[in-house]
């Protein structure tokens, strides 16, 4: 996928991906078949092989997908990316490709709630082990967290729902230091926000269901690798990568597809044909509309979010406020260097009264929904305690940053003053 990183970052949202040639649609078109017909078998048997590229079948991969993810590769300064049906076949994707049964996984402990389950619970099921560190640990803590099976390192760029930010060059280069590559879920900020890749990571993921839909639409990922790790200089970790692979004739990806190629091939022929998360074409285009005006909606959602910080740190009933954005902020510093241009349109606070103070906020509110859900054009709300986080321990909970009594309100694109009198008058009830 040839890229050119010279255009700016809205000009990528709006073209990058897709050219038409002469006479050909101008929108990205739904190629909605499960199948493609070839004139002889042999012919389709190289596609098998991997000889040659082609589509074959839709578990595997399909072309308007194929467009979409070459939007999200441009837009994170990749050299390779795919879209999965969800935000957590990416991020499973992401580590199971590298991180086998008897390997480790060193990952933030302020991750999304679905990914702690997916590492802690399930991938531990699969014989992988994680071990999680605190976002804000010192160097020596971060340190003691590798083992010499550990494949890869993990982390969430603006943690959901916690809203830490990771130090991304900090954790990139202790990685590097153990020869292992930093998967970043960059959902929250966007490449619109932060591109991750450019301070270090080296597999980028994310749930294209928040912002880059950004209409509640469809459920989707997509995972980039930004070819910058080499995986044939840590041969000995990566045996998926750098020896033959039986079930391709033998193919060794790291060499056949080279540094930029191989995780993505590897990931699309392995995990999607026997995995089988694919992103219907559907999906893919709903998502394309919404990646158009990423540019355009990001700046509102953060210039929500910043007011709602704002109104919220000086208000009687408030007891904190969490917005990196926000001066004062625990991750202030971390978010002006990178998140310079805004992070993303989620506040969380906590109300004095703890978990039934919330719940009657909650309940006050008319204009903020009640929703699993954040990064939608509609304001939304959620007590993560009571919900997406409910099976967690209450150690588990602070480790995560979860306070009983806190609210995670996603800002969307509604006039600010309206936003700000409906959780002012939620506040003024409870
Ligand atoms: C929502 C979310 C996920 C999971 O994505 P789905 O599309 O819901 O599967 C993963 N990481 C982060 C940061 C998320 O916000």
């Amino acid at each position: 996928m040839a890229q050119d990183h010279t255009q700016g970052i809205g000009t990528r949202c709006v073209q990058a991906g897709y050219t038409p040639g002469n006479g050909e649609p101008r929108q990205i078109p739904i190629v909605q078949s499960t199948t493609f017909k070839y004139d002889t078998g042999a012919g389709m048997g190289a596609l098998f092989d991997l000889e040659a590229e082609g589509y074959f079948y839709t578990r595997l991969q399909n072309p308007t997908n194929d467009y979409v993810a070459g939007k999200i590769c441009a837009l994170e300064g990749g050299t390779a990316a795919m879209l999965t049906s969800s935000g957590q076949a990416a991020n499973f994707f992401s580590v199971f490709n590298i991180c086998e049964c008897g390997g480790h996984v060193v990952a933030s402990s302020a991750i999304y709630g679905g990914t702690f389950n997916l590492l802690a619970h399930t991938m531990a099921k699969m014989g992988i082990q994680t071990t999680f560190v605190s976002p804000d640990c010192s160097d020596e803590e971060l340190e003691a967290a590798f083992k010499p099976n550990t494949k890869c390192v993990l982390g969430e760029t603006i943690a959901n729902p916690a809203l830490a930010v990771l130090d991304i060059d900090r954790f990139a280069k202790a990685a590097h230091n153990h020869g292992v590559p930093l998967i970043v879920d960059n959902t929250f900020p966007t490449p619109v926000n932060c591109r991750p890749i450019e301070w270090g990571a080296d597999i980028v993921t994310h749930s294209t269901t928040k912002y880059m839909d950004g209409h509640g639409t469809a459920v989707g990922g997509a995972i980039v690798d930004s070819g910058n790790f080499d995986w044939m200089a840590h041969a000995d970790k990566f045996p998926g990568l750098t020896t033959p692979d039986e079930s391709y004739h033998g193919i060794v990806y790291a060499e056949r597809f080279g540094q930029g190629g191989a995780f993505i091939t590897k990931a699309t022929s392995q995990l999607m044909r026997d995995f089988g998360s694919i992103q219907s074409p559907q999906h893919a285009f709903y998502l394309n509309l919404g990646l158009e005006s990423l540019h355009v909606r990001m700046p509102q959602h953060c210039a929500n979010g910043m007011a709602l910080a704002e109104f919220l740190s000086n208000h009687p009933k408030v007891e904190s406020v969490s917005y990196p954005n926000l001066p004062g902020d625990k991750y202030y510093d971390l978010a002006k260097k990178y998140l310079p241009n805004g992070g993303c349109g989620v506040v969380s606070f906590c109300v004095t009264g703890g978990r039934a103070t919330a719940e009657r906020v909650m309940a006050a509110l008319r204009l903020c929904a009640i929703e699993t859900h954040v990064a939608d054009a509609r304001t939304c709300c959620l007590h993560p305690a009571s919900t997406t986080h409910r099976q967690m321990s209450d150690e588990e909970l602070m480790a995560a940053g979860v306070a009983p009594g806190m609210i995670r309100l996603s800002c969307g694109l509604e006039n600010t003053e309206d936003l700000l009198s409906d959780v002012a008058q939620a506040l003024e009830q409870a």
